[in-house]
């Protein structure tokens, strides 16, 4: 059986654009009862250098980099070797494509995953930020499939600003469905992880007493879970038991505010061998056996290229298949998204 443990990554804090200490970031992830968090400040290793990384209490922090070249697309870098003996040359990403800097992070011995994928643009709010554009290029792990700033700026506009400040978390819509259509055909052709994000940043507005979002609001919202097949001790272990869940697969995206996911259960059963989350199944004779489990009443559907497989209401689903396809799960409470798992590949 494996251990689920929740995390919320793509987080900046004071080292970059953010305007919060990580010590306030700390305190509020252990407040929120998170098991991990994944910082991301923009083109910096810094906190890595100063220490941050490793267990703090019951919570665990490990230090990535978003990697962020002007007018490129960006990523999260995770687990690379630090790339340099100077530890100050933190901006060196700046003025590389995005395509060196992957490169450069893969050469590293790093793994990637675009985030923000299809880039975004406000003017009135002076966003502007690439779509990534080297979809060919096999160096990236995976993607965010599923950003809680993101989400809640797609429909905002200078009329609906005070409606989204005072209600954020009505606006959460889900995963955009052309980034799933997308990631369901990557995976086809190879794996690809889907990974959450929130690009927290702490922004304080004029005239309100409170940030659009306080760290504390955010970690209850979305989050990425890690299956793992041992209780994590608190050791330097532990950074590479949630790095390599990341980087399998294994692990599902669940907008948390709705209802703890925790549990929440998908494997595949060949006759002599369980299936989990990123696995990839090879040359099957027999029926596949696909079994859902949720811990709360939810739409749950099993997704076969992105197109409905089953569908049903209810804590658990079962079906049995033949089929080759790219295998993931959408649950649903109330008509609103709620978890998005990991596929298994049937090849
Ligand atoms: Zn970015
Ligand atoms: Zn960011």
């Amino acid at each position: 059986m494996l251990k689920d443990y929740k995390g919320a990554c793509h987080i900046h804090t004071e080292y970059s654009d953010g305007s919060i200490r990580i010590s306030d970031v700390i305190t509020s992830a252990q407040i929120t009862g998170l098991d991990f968090v994944i910082l991301s400040d923009h083109n910096t290793f810094l906190p890595k250098y100063d220490g941050w990384e490793g267990w703090h209490d019951n919570l665990l922090v490990i230090i990535g980099m978003e990697v962020s070249p002007r007018r490129e697309g960006h990523f999260l870098a995770l687990d690379t070797r630090p790339f340099t003996d100077n530890y100050d040359d933190s901006q060196k990403y700046r003025d590389m494509t995005s395509r060196d800097c992957l490169d450069d992070v893969v050469n590293n011995g790093g793994a990637a995953f675009i985030v923000h994928p299809f880039g975004k643009r406000k003017i009135s709010f002076s966003i502007v930020l690439e779509a990534w554009r080297h979809w060919e290029h096999n160096g990236f792990v995976g993607i965010e499939i599923w950003s809680y700033l993101h989400d809640w700026i797609d429909d905002l506009k200078l009329s609906n600003l005070w409606h989204f400040y005072k209600h954020p978390n009505l606006q959460i819509k889900g995963p955009d469905p052309k980034l799933l259509s997308l990631w369901d055909r990557l995976g086809q052709k190879r794996k690809v992880v889907g990974i959450s994000g929130l690009d927290a940043h702490y922004r304080k507005i004029p005239f309100a007493k409170r940030p659009f979002f306080t760290y504390e609001e955010l970690f209850k919202t979305i989050r990425t879970h890690v299956l793992i097949d041992r209780e994590l001790v608190k050791s330097n272990e532990a950074i590479r038991f949630i790095c390599d869940a990341h980087k399998e697969g294994r692990c599902y995206v669940s907008f948390d505010l709705l209802a703890d996911a925790t549990g929440f259960n998908f494997v595949a059963d060949s006759g002599d061998r369980i299936y989990y989350m990123g696995d990839e199944v090879f040359n099957i004779k027999k029926k596949i056996h696909f079994s859902i489990k949720s811990p709360h009443q939810a739409t749950i559907k099993l997704l076969r290229n992105g197109k409905i497989y089953k569908e049903c209401e209810g804590t658990s689903l079962e079906s049995l298949s033949t089929k080759k396809g790219v295998f993931r799960v959408e649950a649903y409470i109330e008509n609103r998204p709620w978890v998005f798992t990991n596929p298994i590949y049937v090849r």
